[in-house]
């Protein structure tokens, strides 16, 4: 049944049952909701609103009342600060419907913190058939554009991490580990284009090593039926191909043997391998030893599963800089990014996921929440938008202008500012399509400078490219503000690779200052204007890391409570613990030779 026609239904059949299996039902289905996209959104605020008018934090607000107008009059547009009390009141033990009318069944760490902590994101149990329903709408669209797909396996490498109980007995823990914990994604095998090469012992090991090694060991094992590989973001990946280099010896030993390493000690997990390598194959555990071999890894991944179609893994946001690197290994396969989704709600899909990865944009479903926008203004220096008049609804925005990101859940978060800065790029239908652009205020900051996520990106980019004709890649950055001599200055920290394993690695001091330069003269006017004509920043650094450094930076996130799946390098450190741990592997440390070009701006008065 389509979702335009269940307007006047009750709030749980805004998840429509459908059989992915049916494709021409799913893509029916997603063209009903975006044509629909307004009339869906209203009914989706009528009835989060209706059910939850009555809770505490709503109460304050709209004093029981359910209408759009003191909605959007009396509601406050939130930050996690604001919404924190009710969180912890929750965690401690109070009631649910202080914000939500159905029983929070969970809290889900996000990857975004608060004074150093984890953020905790109310959930129900209503939310795992609507992620469900999420990740079913994927299944018509990837069938659209690569055919037979389920004439295979996807090889996924997927992790899960440890929960802990709050004080009131409530789980919390990762999103994915939620999900992957669930009946959903156990069930999710009765549709054929979910089969994957990993048991689902391997992926719902704590242990994560062991994980890794058990998950790559199927995927090689069934190397012939692989026609996807991926995980969720492209750091996984590459992590687990950097896995694959460091033991594919003894990968292969345990192909030719027919017998699991004696560390793999969860038995579970042991058990689930056996059942799959059964008995010794020589031939193939020479056959995968022989590609690994291979002076040069570049196209690996085509090499090992020649029958994969693409590379699913999201290369968007902060995750473009690991293009470059995926291309490399990945030999020409197509990187695909399909979804886009937080701890606090799953927004988007992408509905052309073979387009390039510059292309993609997210297609937001409007049955998963209700989405507002508050617009970005373009003067970066007042990139908080603040203004909440401004803010419209999903039909509202307009192709070009950048917003921010705001929504209201069916789990009790009413117009929270999710910290993403999102471009429309055009519509399908009457839905919006948007560009992730960055999260919002990652900034690194001397003087009056302010440098985003995505400005340090483009300079690194640029940056990067005078590496080319050395025999070395880039595979990590992050940075710091060093403040430690007067003027403070820029600090990034790279992890270079040679391009083949067997290559000297080689660093070249006037190359390497080159790249600082090059930084440099990327990066905005204040930046250029404290620099060249104040003198308030120092000449921008780069500290060449040895390598494996950014996997312990990694282990160390891991550790303070970041979640393995959605681990994404921390493009800005500030933590000492962190700096400790770059500052400590730092094998070349070079500066920028001179001062970038700067020329002052008719209206500059400061
Ligand atoms: P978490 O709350 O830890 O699950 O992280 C969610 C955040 O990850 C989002 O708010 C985005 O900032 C980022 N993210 C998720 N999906 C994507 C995507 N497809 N492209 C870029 N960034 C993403």
């Amino acid at each position: 049944m389509l979702l335009s026609n269940l307007r006047t239904q009750p709030i749980r059949k805004m998840i429509p049952n459908y059989d992915p299996n049916d494709r021409e039902a799913g893509l029916d289905l997603l063209e009903d909701l975006t044509t629909n996209a307004k009339q869906i959104q209203r009914q989706v605020l009528h009835q989060i609103l209706t059910e939850n008018s009555n809770t505490e934090y709503l109460k304050t607000f709209i004093h029981g009342g359910s209408d759009e107008k003191s909605f959007k009059n009396k509601v406050p547009v939130v930050n996690y600060d604001d919404i924190k009390p009710f969180i912890e009141r929750i965690s401690g033990g109070a009631s649910s419907d202080i914000i939500s009318s159905q029983p929070i069944t969970e809290l889900l760490t996000s990857s975004g913190t608060s004074a150093g902590k984890p953020k905790l994101m109310p959930s129900t149990a209503q939310e795992l058939d609507r992620k469900t329903f999420f990740y079913n709408m994927l299944v018509p669209v990837m069938n659209k554009y690569v055919e037979g797909l389920d004439d295979g396996k996807g090889m996924y490498l997927l992790f899960i991490k440890p929960e802990i109980k709050t004080p009131s007995g409530l789980m919390a823990r990762p999103v994915l580990t939620s999900y992957y914990k669930s009946q959903n994604f156990r069930n999710r095998l009765y549709n054929k284009y979910n089969v994957y090469t990993s048991p689902d012992e391997t992926i719902l090991c704590l242990d994560s090593k062991q994980s890794m090694f058990c998950q790559l060991l199927c995927g090689l094992i069934q190397r012939k039926d692989v026609l996807r590989v991926g995980a969720v973001f492209a750091s996984a990946f590459l992590r687990a191909i950097k896995f694959l280099e460091d033991h594919f010896k003894e990968l292969c030993s345990n192909i030719r043997t027919g017998d699991v390493s004696e560390w793999i000690t969860d038995s579970r997990c042991r058990n689930a391998v056996l059942s799959i390598l059964k008995l010794p194959n020589p031939n193939l555990a020479d056959e995968i030893e022989q590609d690994c071999a291979e002076k040069s890894w570049e196209g690996i991944v085509k090499r090992l599963w020649p029958r994969a179609k693409y590379v699913e893994v999201i290369v968007t946001g902060s995750m473009a800089q690991y293009i470059p690197t995926l291309e490399f290994y990945s030999g020409g396969l197509p990187l695909v990014s399909t979804m886009y989704a937080s701890s606090e709600c799953y927004f988007g899909i992408n509905i052309n996921p073979m387009c390039k990865p510059c292309d993609v944009s997210y297609t937001l479903l409007p049955n998963m929440a209700y989405f507002e926008f508050l617009p970005v203004l373009d003067d970066k220096d007042d990139n908080d938008p603040r203004n909440d008049d401004m803010i419209v609804d999903l039909v509202d925005v307009q192709i070009g202008r950048y917003y921010e990101l705001v929504i209201t859940t069916f789990t009790g978060l009413y117009r929270y500012r999710v910290g993403d800065v999102l471009v429309v790029t055009g519509f399908h239908n009457k839905a919006p399509q948007f560009g992730f652009v960055q999260r919002r205020n990652v900034v690194l900051s001397i003087d009056t400078d302010k440098t985003s996520e995505e400005d340090l990106l483009k300079a690194v980019t640029k940056s990067r490219q005078l590496l080319q004709t050395s025999n070395l890649l880039l595979m990590e950055y992050t940075s710091c503000t060093d403040t430690s001599s007067i003027p403070g200055h820029y600090v990034i920290f790279w992890e270079l690779n040679p391009r083949n394993k067997t290559d000297p690695f080689e660093l070249s001091a006037s190359t390497m200052e080159e790249c600082c330069s090059q930084v440099e003269e990327c990066l905005d006017y204040v930046y250029r204007r404290c620099r060249s004509r104040d003198k308030s920043i120092g000449p921008l650094e780069i500290r060449v890391v040895r390598m494996g450094t950014f996997d312990e930076l990694m282990d160390f996130c891991v550790s303070m409570g970041s979640s393995l799946n959605q681990y994404k390098t921390p493009r800005c450190v500030k933590s000492q613990g962190a700096i400790q741990i770059l500052d400590s592997r730092v094998i070349g440390r070079f500066f920028s030779p001179r001062a970038p070009k700067w020329e002052p701006l008719g209206l500059d008065s400061n």
